[in-house]
């Protein structure tokens, strides 16, 4: 996730220079550019330099038993249980990004509702699920206007009561015909979605909260919980190759390969894909992906530039 202050050190992971590694040590707020090597795919590291020859490697010590697992989401959540409910809080000190964030959403939004739901999505009833939904962040300045109802999930509690309050009907601009409906206090690991409930599944800046196991069996469940034609959108930063493990707050940085091989785990299609712009250069580049349950015609969309020096930050 675009998260907090403390995560901008992860570029480390592309370079393996002496000084580099040391500086990955440093308890820094914000990493500049560094000299990029490209790693093995399979490799990683963490966001104190520490190389892992594969992920394999790192699950195994982060998750490797049900008492590490339950440890890994306790310090996930309990991370952001020491956030502040507010926009900065949710995007790790860069509130300046939710307008970029939010028009760049709107526009693949936009897209997706007019080349997948019937007549562009009007005259019926849409219903959203906002995962890891924070403080209603995206639902509140996005989804509400395009969905009748919109569900929240998210597991700290002090984000979903902020969220609550954020969407209450008097603090929104839109006709009664649009609300937040449920708000879910569950992370996305132990969350089953009601069958055939909703036409969009958002994940944005939470599923590297996420072990691969739980990863896929999310997404296979609640493949369930779309309406047939439904699609999810899943907007994440991206490693620039292997992953970066984010020590302080339990979350990875995937990159797109690792993604794409999770996302066949899972027997979704990528129908359509998009760079994020706009946002400053030392945050980890990130990608929106419009994920199918069955294959469609169009394919591809934007594609994927490859920036050299161009390394990211964020969680
Ligand atoms: N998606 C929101 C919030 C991003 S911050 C936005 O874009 O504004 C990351 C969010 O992931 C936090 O709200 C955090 O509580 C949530 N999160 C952490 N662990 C999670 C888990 N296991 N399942 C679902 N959400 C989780």
């Amino acid at each position: 996730m675009l998260g907090a202050n403390s995560n901008l050190c992860l570029n480390s992971y592309l370079a393996a220079t002496a000084t580099e590694t040391h500086q990955a040590r440093d308890k820094c707020r914000v990493r500049t550019r560094a000299t990029i090597r490209i790693e093995m795919e399979i490799g990683g590291l963490d966001s104190n330099g520490r190389e892992f020859k594969s992920a394999d490697e790192m699950w195994r010590e982060e998750v490797g038993d049900s008492q590490k697992k339950l440890d890994w989401y306790r310090n996930g959540v309990g991370y952001w249980q020491g956030v502040d409910a507010s926009v900065d809080g949710v995007l790790g000190g860069y509130a300046h990004v939710n307008e970029p964030d939010i028009k760049a959403s709107e526009a693949f939004l936009n897209t997706l509702l007019t080349e997948l739901v019937p007549n562009g999505g009007r005259n019926q009833h849409l219903v959203a699920l906002d995962c890891g939904s924070g403080i209603g962040r995206v639902t509140k300045n996005l989804l509400i206007r395009y969905f009748n109802e919109v569900d929240l999930l998210e597991p700290v509690s002090h984000f979903l009561e902020a969220a609550r309050e954020n969407l209450a009907p008097e603090n929104l601009s839109v006709s009664e015909e649009h609300k937040a409906f449920n708000f879910y206090c569950t992370p996305l690991q132990e969350f089953t979605p009601d069958a055939q409930r909703y036409d969009v599944i958002w994940v944005q800046w939470c599923i590297g909260h996420l072990a691969d196991d739980d990863f896929v069996s999310f997404f296979k469940r609640a493949k369930a919980g779309l309406k047939p034609g439904g699609f999810f959108v899943l907007k994440e930063n991206l490693a620039k190759s292997g992953f970066v493990l984010d020590n302080e707050d339990k979350s990875i940085t995937r990159s797109d390969v690792y993604f794409k091989e999770l996302f066949t785990q899972c027997g979704l299609n990528i129908y359509k894909l998009k760079d994020q712009k706009g946002f400053p250069d030392e945050l980890f580049a990130v990608r929106m992906y419009a994920l199918t349950t069955e294959t469609l015609k169009k394919v591809g969309g934007s594609r994927p530039k490859r920036k050299a020096n161009r390394p990211a930050i964020i969680k």
